[in-house]
């Protein structure tokens, strides 16, 4: 559920026309609801309810300071895989201390700031990087609060390039090894075992994956739990899938309701890490049509948005729905369009083969463009990334300001 509405063929974003927002900051902008955010944080908090819980957002999905701050006021975790994603969580007024480091090549430099800022957990990745974190702590005198990202072997039957649970995946640490490295982890002075994670793929669309990594982990939790080294948490992750068609993914409660009854009585900590489920439907793109292009075998709606601003087509084949931010009065004939922007690259759409009822200087929104957007975005062919906007009932406020031409190559230095 979000709070994009078409009212009287007009879409609305909470109690703003778009239109009004885009004749005020121009196109392509993005545009984020700060109630659909807050929605979909809720909709994890309170469905696992009772249950002793942390959800701590991805911030890669999404990593506006404005969208990390709202997050951060309702008491939000997150997870972070760079140093660069903690500055941004401290410039935010998140809790250092509820951070989460994920990723399998922490740099040094960000190992350090992030014992300074004394996050609450490293998620190792492998054996060389606890021995790093271990060195580290020491020589500047921390405890390292770690869990080890496990890799379950599970089939995530999502797309490959989002696939991260499988052997053959770099992520995580072979189900084989870990025992092991829990208790080489316990004989290290500056490491202090916390917990256990793992993420196994992004845009899950059922709980079967997450039921068979969480019963993975389940054993190692108790094997350990035998062996004295008792976990204070459970991290599974994020991953659960958004509707940008036709998928039917579980509820954050189904969800929540799987991992319970796996549970059954351990007293044990769930951390979440989900991404996507709270900030894809919480955003969209809107662009204008530059022209409208009629070959003999295909129609193309020529488009200010690239793949430069949403890469997601491009590089996934994702499928996001386009529709007119405004209807006509007296509409066009209905055309199956390819909506493509001006980037010089074949795979630079952004949707394909849509019936729309379109002219040229229409503005279309690009739907479920909150989470994976403008973090992947990029100024390739020397394009300025889009504005940003953040709506809140019906106030709205640019919270990043369309870039400019100059300020692309500003830092750029000719030779002598
Ligand atoms: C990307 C990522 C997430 C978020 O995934 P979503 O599919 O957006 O929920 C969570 N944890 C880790 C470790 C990640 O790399």
């Amino acid at each position: 559920m979000d709070f994009f509405t078409v009212r009287n063929g007009e879409l609305y974003a909470e109690e703003v026309p778009v239109a009004v927002i885009a004749k005020e900051v121009g196109t392509p902008c993005y545009i984020y609801s700060r109630a659909t955010l807050e929605r979909h944080w809720h909709a994890f908090n309170t469905a696992l309810g009772d249950t002793p819980h942390t959800i701590c957002y991805a911030v890669k999905a999404n990593s506006h300071i404005a969208v990390l701050n709202v997050l951060a006021r309702l008491g939000s975790g997150f997870d972070i895989v760079s140093g660069g994603e903690l500055a941004r969580v401290i410039a935010a007024g998140g809790d250092p201390r509820k951070t989460i480091f994920s990723g399998v090549g922490k740099l040094p430099q960000e190992i350090l700031a992030a014992l300074k800022a004394q996050i609450g957990c490293f998620n190792v990745e492998s054996e060389a990087e606890l021995q790093l974190i271990n060195d580290i702590a020491q020589q500047h005198h921390y405890i390292a609060p770690i869990a080890l990202r496990v890799n379950p072997n599970v089939d995530a039957k999502t797309h490959p390039y989002i696939s991260t649970g499988l052997k053959e995946n770099k992520f995580g640490i072979d189900m084989s090894d870990v025992m092991r490295l829990y208790q080489y982890a316990a004989t290290l002075p500056s490491i202090k075992i916390e917990g256990i994670a793992c993420h196994i793929g992004s845009q899950l669309t059922s709980t079967q994956p997450f039921v068979d990594a969480l019963a993975e982990i389940l054993r190692i939790y108790d094997d350990l739990q035998q062996q004295g080294i008792p976990l204070e948490h459970i991290d599974l992750g994020g991953g659960l899938g958004v509707t940008y068609q036709q998928e039917t993914p579980p509820s954050p409660e189904d969800y929540a309701k799987a991992i319970k009854h796996h549970l059954g009585d351990r007293k044990v900590n769930i951390v979440l890490e989900p991404g996507r489920a709270i900030a894809a439907n919480a955003g969209i793109l809107i662009t204008q049509v530059l022209l409208l292009k009629h070959q003999p075998h295909k129609n193309f709606a020529v488009v200010d948005a690239g793949m430069n601003d949403l890469l997601r087509p491009a590089l996934y084949e994702a499928w996001h729905q386009i529709l007119p931010v405004k209807a006509h009065a007296n509409p066009p004939e209905k055309v199956l369009y390819d909506i493509v922007g001006p980037v010089c690259e074949t795979a630079d759409f952004l949707g394909k083969e849509r019936s729309l009822a379109i002219k040229a200087q229409d503005l279309l929104a690009i739907r479920s463009a909150g989470a994976y957007g403008f973090t992947m975005s990029s100024n390739y062919n020397t394009r300025a990334r889009a504005a940003e906007v953040m709506v809140d009932k019906d106030y709205y406020q640019v919270i990043r300001p369309r870039e400019t031409i100059e300020n692309l190559f500003a830092s750029e230095r000719l030779l002598p």
